[in-house]
């Protein structure tokens, strides 16, 4: 073995992917049963609907390298993402854009009205100095947008209050004032066309590379765990940074998210793929509809069955899934004492979303393993 991969997600299998095709011979271990991470998808057992385990994923890049090495494993479909949000009953268009900005107002204001109207109600704060979520939001879209779709979305999201999150997450959101409402601005963007699954065992599919599935590099009692092998040959660990170190500089804060999963005897639920829940009394964030993900395979599918899943987020105890780093000022200052450990460990290779704390997205981790992989470990 040349190199040992903590870690089966996108940015462990690339790694692996990289290095087992220049000849190298590499191990990768997970926790898991499956590979994948969190990008994984399997087919509902009773309507054959491809379900996204671990919530709702969408590829998207404007990396020409990442869209490159990605069509290497799978071709995508030409499924374009777009999301709703029911906000005291009522069904609003996402990103906000100008159907959002005149349905909310019951007007209709050309593009530059509307520009007039939010800039006045945003007057309040200043894009460039805002220093927290809430004041972001308030400078982009003013305080009556920010309160009715963003505040309580993003507070049950995070069980953070919006003034204790980084402005950058909200950066995530373009406003848009014509009546574009694609979810994401990238040149690129489609869902495999044979599933997440196909596309992953494609990037593992290759005589160099052993995927040990069920094994915790923590585990003493597993041959591959981390006081064996560390020192002994390379290693790139994409679990949690903290996990790594016992938590030694404190436990940094993760978001988990618990998924409800329901068969209903419907052919169609909510019309669209992605609902969201801006309101402070609906417990869940989201429903996710998975059929509307494919509407090429509507042949494949059943026309009286739907799968839906409704997502509710938390903070992760030390038992649970981290999913999201929450990224407070303190967890900020924990990350940089943990990057400096990390700088002490001899061959380890800290990566993914986990592995730097970081809110990455499948393009994003997928690009920084390529990066690692050309300038540290080539
Ligand atoms: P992961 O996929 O998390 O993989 C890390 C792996 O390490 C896991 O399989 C874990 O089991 C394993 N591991 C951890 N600790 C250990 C250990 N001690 N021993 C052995 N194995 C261990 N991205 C998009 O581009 N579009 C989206 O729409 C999108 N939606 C998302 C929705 C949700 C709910 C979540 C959580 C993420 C979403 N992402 C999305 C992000 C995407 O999941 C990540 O970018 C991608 O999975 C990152 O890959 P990774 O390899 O860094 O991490
Ligand atoms: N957001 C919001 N209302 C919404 C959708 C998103 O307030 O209806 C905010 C929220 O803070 C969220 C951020 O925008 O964390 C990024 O949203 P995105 O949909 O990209 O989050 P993800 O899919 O990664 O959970």
């Amino acid at each position: 073995m040349d190199l040992l991969v903590v870690g089966s997600g996108f940015f462990g299998l690339t790694i692996a992917e990289r290095a087992a095709s220049v000849g190298r011979k590499v191990t990768v271990i997970d926790r898991r049963h499956h590979i994948g991470g969190n990008a994984y998808s399997a087919n509902d057992p009773e309507t054959g609907i491809e379900v996204h385990q671990y919530g709702a994923h969408l590829f998207h890049t404007s990396n020409p390298t990442v869209w490159e090495y990605v069509n290497r494993f799978t071709t995508f479909t030409n499924y374009v993402h777009r999301v709703y949000t029911n906000h005291k009953g009522i069904v609003f268009p996402l990103p906000i854009n100008l159907g959002t900005i005149n349905q909310f107002f019951q007007a209709a204001y050309s593009p530059n009205e509307a520009k007039a109207v939010i800039a006045d109600l945003a007057r309040e704060f200043d894009v460039k100095d805002a220093a927290n979520l809430e004041e972001k939001g308030i400078a982009l879209i003013g305080r009556p947008l920010y309160e009715a779709f963003i505040r309580d979305y993003t507070a049950k999201q995070w069980q953070t209050d919006p003034r204790n999150l980084p402005a950058e997450v909200i950066s995530r959101l373009p406003v848009r004032y014509n009546y574009d409402n694609r979810y994401f601005n990238d040149t690129w963007e489609g869902l495999p066309t044979d599933g997440y699954t196909a596309w992953i065992e494609r990037m593992a599919d290759h005589p160099n590379i052993d995927v040990q599935l069920g094994v915790d590099f923590f585990d003493p009692a597993q041959p591959l765990n981390k006081e064996a092998t560390v020192g002994q040959l390379p290693i790139v660990y994409t679990g949690p940074i903290d996990r790594y170190f016992d938590d030694a500089e404190g436990a940094l804060s993760w978001r988990t998210l618990d998924f409800e999963k329901e068969v209903l005897s419907v052919g169609d639920f909510q019309g669209t793929s992605v609902m969201n829940y801006a309101d402070s009394d609906i417990p869940y964030t989201r429903i996710h509809e998975f059929k509307h993900f494919h509407p090429e395979r509507a042949d494949r599918y059943p026309a009286d069955k739907t799968v839906v899943m409704r997502e509710f987020s938390r903070f992760a105890s030390r038992d649970d899934e981290p999913y999201y780093p929450v990224n407070t000022a303190e967890d900020r200052a924990g990350l940089l004492a943990y990057r400096e450990l990390a700088k002490g460990e001899k061959d380890v290779y800290f990566g993914g979303r986990l592995g730097t704390y970081q809110y990455l997205d499948m393009h994003m981790a997928i690009g920084s393993a390529l990066s690692m992989w050309n300038n540290q470990l080539a």
